[in-house]
């Protein structure tokens, strides 16, 4: 028996929407989630690939989600979007939202969209990447659980709350990143407690608010912001923006709401998409060669894009198809005997 079972995407994204299916996610969310999880396995991004089927169930078992929520999409003002989740995965209220965020973004140069109650367990950067790809500039933000420290302090107060951003380049793929605000993936310092290993002494504290290399003790206690002051600072901007601003829970309250059932966090998430032409108008062209320029000083000295590497994961992927570890494999075909 080999190590390895090949899968083309089509066969990934089947097999993820039956798993979903078969754990009682209505068939529209199904589709919806499937789709980000394989892109995310398609661009190398594994954390948040098909492995985050096993964190879906979960989240579906645990009564954490709603899994047939009917998305509703209002305009509380011209130029906003709500979609209410209903308690259900953010995908499918953001595919449901995204078509008017986009007209909107158009019609008067910038426009938000925010959903609410939502449950938002993947990657921003899909988000960002599909509007950037209709010509649009765009930001996204969520708060997550409430696991990570202020700087100057040793208690959990933000969630790992991530920021992506996307811009679009005529004829390449977007500019894209996307990453959370602590100084580590909490799944990374997972896979060192999973390991036995320790973690350096400036990922986070534990419960008392000692530094700590004991990966659980982190896991308990509180993770860091990257760059000190200034992670803690946009740390603190998500919370507000993704919560508070848009009439949803902080990442305290997400982390309250779950009462230790150990779900994938509740909340709100805010886009906001700013056409060029708004600025611009037939000078698009022209000032987003302005952009290709410093994307070329940034390449021209060895540096890599943000991006780059998923991109590269991408073609790859797209040629000889997804390999996955058999044993990961056995446990999704698990799954379906739900
Ligand atoms: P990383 O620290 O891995 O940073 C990822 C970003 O930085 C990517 O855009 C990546 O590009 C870019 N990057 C990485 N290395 C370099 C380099 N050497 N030079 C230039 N760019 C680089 O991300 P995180 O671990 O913080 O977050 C991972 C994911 O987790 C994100 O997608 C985020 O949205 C998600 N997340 C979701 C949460 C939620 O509540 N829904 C909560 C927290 C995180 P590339 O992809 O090409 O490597």
């Amino acid at each position: 028996m080999t190590d390895t079972v090949d899968l083309t995407l089509e066969e990934a994204d089947a097999l993820a929407r039956d798993v979903l299916e078969a754990w009682g996610l209505a068939p529209d969310h199904a589709a919806a989630v499937a789709a980000t999880m394989v892109a995310g396995e398609r661009d190398g991004c594994t954390s948040h690939g098909l492995y985050r089927l096993l964190v879906a169930a979960a989240s579906v078992e645990k009564g954490v989600v709603t899994p047939d929520a009917v998305p509703e999409v209002s305009e509380p003002a011209p130029a906003l979007v709500r979609v209410d989740g209903k308690g259900g995965f953010a995908q499918l209220p953001f595919a449901r939202g995204v078509p008017l965020l986009v007209e909107k973004a158009r019609a008067k140069g910038v426009a938000a969209m925010a959903l609410n109650n939502v449950v938002h367990f993947a990657a921003l950067w899909p988000e960002v990447e599909a509007l950037a790809r209709e010509g649009l500039v765009a930001l996204a933000f969520t708060a997550n659980h409430a696991w990570v420290a202020p700087a100057g302090g040793t208690r959990p107060v933000f969630g790992t709350n991530p920021i992506a951003f996307a811009w679009p380049r005529p004829g390449r793929e977007p500019f894209v990143f996307d990453f959370a605000t602590t100084v580590i993936a909490r799944g990374d310092i997972e896979l060192h407690r999973r390991a036995g290993k320790p973690v350096p002494a400036d990922w986070g504290y534990d419960a008392e608010g000692r530094e700590t290399t004991d990966a659980k003790a982190v896991l308990d206690g509180a993770m860091r912001t990257f760059g000190g002051h200034k992670g803690s600072a946009l740390a603190a901007m998500v919370e507000l923006i993704a919560g508070p601003l848009i009439g949803d829970m902080t990442s305290a309250q997400s982390l309250a709401s779950d009462a230790g059932r150990g779900g994938s966090p509740l909340g709100g998430e805010l886009l906001i998409a700013i056409d060029p032409a708004g600025f611009l108008g037939d000078r698009v062209e022209e000032y987003l060669a302005h952009g290709e320029t410093m994307f070329a000083a940034i390449e021209g000295q060895g540096a890599r894009l943000p991006g780059a590497r998923r991109i590269a994961a991408r073609r790859e992927t797209m040629e000889r198809g997804l390999r996955i570890p058999a044993a990961f494999h056995a446990e999704l075909l698990d799954l379906l005997q739900k």
